[in-house]
């Protein structure tokens, strides 16, 4: 689960990470009165979207006036913030953060995740801050120093201190930054998080080193023993058939093919959208429907397919098991008639009830092509999207 920026700041700030002090905003008044209440002489203007690269996108400003203030945040607000991970559509921008301005020194990077091979959590930094890390790993990955962290000891001092140094963070404000990667692996670690970054850390002109961005991706996994964390999320920020989709118990993920899938078990998704690639095809979806699929759910789950204007053919893969095939049948056909089913529709069942449950797909009156397996489903849904 992601959240946005502001709020990835209060959180760093409870586990003592220095943070510039700020207003998240909804309108333009808002914008203003937040620059007047923290006072001084410059202000930022940051569009809140969950997505990075906002920067180079037009979505954060300096500003020198409170009336410059306002007229960014006009700009910015309700604008359709395109970055390099919105995709080329882009976001709404419908919160802003307005922050006191930080006169930088120097742009540090740091950043957290787990590294599964050595079931540890890694940290990450590097001196060429305010980049995309990506793409200092691809061209100068020697400027990327990493502390595995042992999970008994925490991120001790010598290591924060160790790692501040090799990025050229200067002796005086070494304090500072233990506290920001002590603060940020306390956070990472008590909120389950799956990732955390600093991008840009800063060292001020007065040599104070504060957290100028902030990113938490949380493990939703988790997410039932933080409430304070569930309680963040955006669903404005969300693909609208994903939210759906969870509301139904359904796991559902948006992507760019034709070919809809509704499949029982993430293991057996994720083979057949290889085996649509396998033979030329492209999946429009990741869908488990889970182990106790009903007539409700898999209807549920056609509706959500055929949102989809591009969607192609449909691609239904059973194998039942606890589930059996003719109540899973029986579904389908229920579904694919109160949807009024336009696309062609394969289904590939197998396991227990399978020759009823085949018999129940070829008296039902609808245009279902039936499959003997995998491989034969795939080429009969690859087909039936081309024609
Ligand atoms: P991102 O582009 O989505 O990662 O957004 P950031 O919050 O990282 O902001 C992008 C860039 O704006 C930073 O790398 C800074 O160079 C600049 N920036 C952000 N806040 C300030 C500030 O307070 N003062 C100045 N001078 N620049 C800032
Ligand atoms: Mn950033």
């Amino acid at each position: 689960m992601k959240i946005h920026e502001y709020q990835a700041k209060e959180i760093l700030r409870q586990f003592g990470v220095p943070t510039p002090r700020g207003h998240a905003c909804f309108t333009l008044d808002e914008a203003e009165n937040a620059a007047r209440e923290l006072g001084g002489s410059a202000w930022v203007v940051k569009a809140q979207i969950h997505a990075g690269g906002r920067g180079k996108g037009g979505g954060v400003k300096v500003a020198r006036t409170q009336q410059e203030v306002r007229d960014y945040a006009g700009q910015i607000l309700g604008m359709q913030l395109v970055t390099h991970q919105t995709g080329a559509a882009g976001q709404a921008v419908r919160r802003l953060l307005i922050e006191e301005g930080a006169n930088i020194a120097k742009e540090y990077y740091v950043g957290m995740v787990i590294d599964r091979s050595r079931q540890r959590v890694v940290l990450m930094a590097s001196s060429e801050g305010g980049m995309e890390i990506e793409e200092v790993a691809a061209h100068a990955p020697e400027k990327i120093h990493k502390v595995w962290i042992d999970p008994v000891a925490g991120l001790t001092d010598a290591e924060a201190d160790a790692v501040a140094r090799q990025i050229g963070i200067p002796a005086a404000a070494l304090p500072q930054a233990r506290a920001c990667l002590q603060g940020l692996y306390r956070a990472f670690v008590e909120k389950d998080a799956m990732l955390a970054e600093i991008n840009p850390l800063v060292l001020t002109a007065d040599q104070r080193v504060i957290a100028l961005d902030a990113k938490i991706n949380f493990d939703s996994n988790a997410l039932y023993r933080h409430p304070e964390i569930v309680a963040l999320r955006d669903l404005d920020e969300e693909d609208p058939a994903e939210v759906e989709a969870s509301k139904f118990d359904l796991s559902y993920i948006a992507l760019d093919g034709n070919i809809g899938c509704l499949v029982n078990g993430a293991g057996l998704a994720m083979a057949t959208m290889d085996i649509i690639k396998l033979y030329g095809g492209s999946p429009a979806n990741f869908l488990d429907v889970g182990g106790g699929a009903n007539k409700e759910k898999v209807t549920e789950a056609f509706k959500l397919m055929l949102k989809n204007p591009g969607l192609r053919a449909i691609l239904v893969n059973i194998f039942g098991g606890i589930m059996k095939c003719d109540v899973i049948a029986e579904g389908v056909v229920a579904a694919a008639r109160e949807v009024h089913l336009k696309v062609p529709l394969v289904v590939r069942l197998e396991g227990t009830n399978v020759d009823l449950g085949k018999k129940i797909l070829a008296e039902s009156g609808l245009p279902i092509i039936s499959a003997n397996n995998m491989a034969d489903a795939a080429q009969k849904a690859v087909n039936a999207a081309l024609s």
